[in-house]
């Protein structure tokens, strides 16, 4: 056996399957195959997809750094029943509709400093692989077809449940089963749906219609990956039924195990320690952050917290993130004219000999398991310690030595700490915030001449107010027309 660079990295990844860590190795080496589930194009991103595609974002990278060559596919469902329902309620075709949040979608990936997937299959556009597939799986006795409609059929697949760690004869106890007469067993899925009058359908052995959406992951691994799966990733709520599904079809239709090698899977985002919901009306728009010159200081959030635990976002939360920020912008601004009074301490270590220490203990921290947190207060510490050395006058080379530390490491999680935000939204914010402030109390008073003022004002410097059921938000203009 040859040594693999993940023996030599010494990068350990906690397997959702397994529940517990374990050294990562790859199927190839110096090669990872990485599949992400993405998002269903029905409604804009909100910042929990922010936070996930951060997340693995990141993943990535440091992948990336190891050396590792990656191979990153994200798809896009572009079909479903929300889809078409949406769609159909915004007068447009279902084509126009996803293409346009498609294209939102690159845009806020971009503001957020989200490498571009290798590849982003869209379901529509993987038709023939998925029927053949699915052809592949009745053949073998594991689907079966029904009225136009082709279900997977649980039984047939022994493993079913290992990654949800839950036994098929307790899947069926305590949940309301919602018997559906055409399938076998009301634990079947289904891998094609027969399309209805009206409804966008393609052609297939079984009807004219479209597939589910478990199948569609299945089949862009096994066309986007060649089937090589080293990591596996999502939000913990598709554990179960979406990526437990997946294994059932992929493993059924290859005959063999692994269908994936590392399952991961992120922690969901809260709001103010509620769950973020359509029907809480509690949802923040990835472009909000967007357009309030937030998106490095929402990395940044995101990182505080371990990719496996939930996220609480909070408004004082970004705050505090984005503190910590400009502390490593001023940390990375170059060391001032003045060398006239360059002290050393022999007493005291040296920022440069920090940086190293600062370094090992990153670079451990993120081979085991990407544990970020403990990443970003190494570099925290970092910066305190550049901008004590730049205040006491240090020797100007250590100083530049620590901050060329600090600018890489930051790069390895995706942090840029040479640029400067938006600054000009970014001072105005909190007091943006406070006219808001103002503006719901007044029309709590019903002085809603003053309230209207303080709108038409706003407007008139580029600020759009929004007024829903939670509140008012507010954003740019130029975003607004950006996206029009
Ligand atoms: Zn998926
Ligand atoms: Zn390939």
């Amino acid at each position: 056996m040859t040594a693999s660079r993940g023996d030599q990295s010494g990068l350990r990844i906690y397997d959702s399957l397994l529940r517990s860590k374990r050294p990562f190795q790859p199927i190839q080496d110096g090669h990872v195959g990485m599949y992400v589930c993405g998002v269903t194009v029905y409604d804009d991103a909100h910042i929990g997809h922010g936070m996930s595609s951060i997340i693995f974002d990141v993943i990535r990278r440091y992948l990336l750094h190891l050396g590792y060559q990656v191979t990153y596919a994200q798809n896009f469902t572009d079909i479903d029943d929300r889809i078409i329902a949406q769609a159909n309620a915004a007068g447009v075709s279902v084509d126009e509709f996803t293409e346009r949040l498609i294209t939102d979608w690159s845009r806020e990936t971009e503001a957020l400093n989200i490498l571009p997937a290798t590849v982003n299959p869209r379901a529509t556009r993987e038709i023939p692989g998925i029927v053949a597939m699915i052809a592949s799986l009745i053949e073998k006795g594991h689907a079966y077809v029904s009225a136009g409609d082709v279900y997977f059929r649980v039984r047939s697949f022994a493993g079913y449940g290992k990654l949800s760690h839950r036994a098929v004869d307790d899947l069926l106890a305590g949940t309301r089963v919602n018997v559906i007469e055409t399938k076998e067993d009301p634990l079947d899925f289904a891998l094609w749906k027969a399309a209805k009058p009206g409804e966008p359908s393609w052609p297939s052995p079984w009807s004219d219609g479209r597939p589910g959406w478990h199948i569609e992951c299945s089949a862009m691994c096994l066309r986007h990956l060649d089937g090589i799966v080293d990591i596996h990733g999502g939000g913990r709520d598709l554990i179960f039924p979406h990526h437990e599904n997946e294994i059932a079809q992929s493993e059924a239709f290859a005959g063999h195990a692994p269908y994936a090698r590392f399952w991961l899977h992120n922690g969901m985002l809260q709001l103010n320690g509620e769950k973020m919901s359509k029907s809480l009306g509690n949802i923040i728009p990835l472009r909000e952050i967007i357009a309030r010159g937030r998106a490095a200081a929402f990395r940044v959030q995101v990182l505080q917290t371990h990719y496996r635990s939930p996220l609480n976002f909070t408004w004082p939360g970004l705050d505090a993130a984005e503190t910590g920020l400009a502390r490593l912008r001023a940390a990375f601004a170059p060391v001032g004219g003045d060398t006239a009074l360059e002290n050393t301490s022999a007493d005291e270590r040296s920022v440069a000999e920090l940086a190293g220490e600062v370094s090992a203990r990153f670079h451990e921290a993120m081979l085991d398991d990407f544990d970020t947190p403990s990443a970003l207060a190494s570099l925290f510490e970092l910066g305190r310690a550049i901008n004590r050395a730049k205040a006491q006058r240090a020797v100007r080379a250590e100083i530049e030595t620590a901050q060329a530390t600090l600018v890489e490491l930051a790069g390895i999680l995706g942090i840029d700490v040479s640029a400067a935000e938006d600054s000009s939204v970014e001072d105005a914010a909190p007091f943006i915030d406070l006219l808001v402030q103002v503006r719901e109390e007044l029309r709590a008073d019903r002085q809603f001449a003053m309230a209207d003022l303080i709108r038409s004002n706003l407007l008139e410097k580029g600020i759009v107010l929004e007024d829903n059921p939670a509140g008012t938000a507010w954003k740019r203009r130029r975003d607004r027309a950006g996206r029009a």
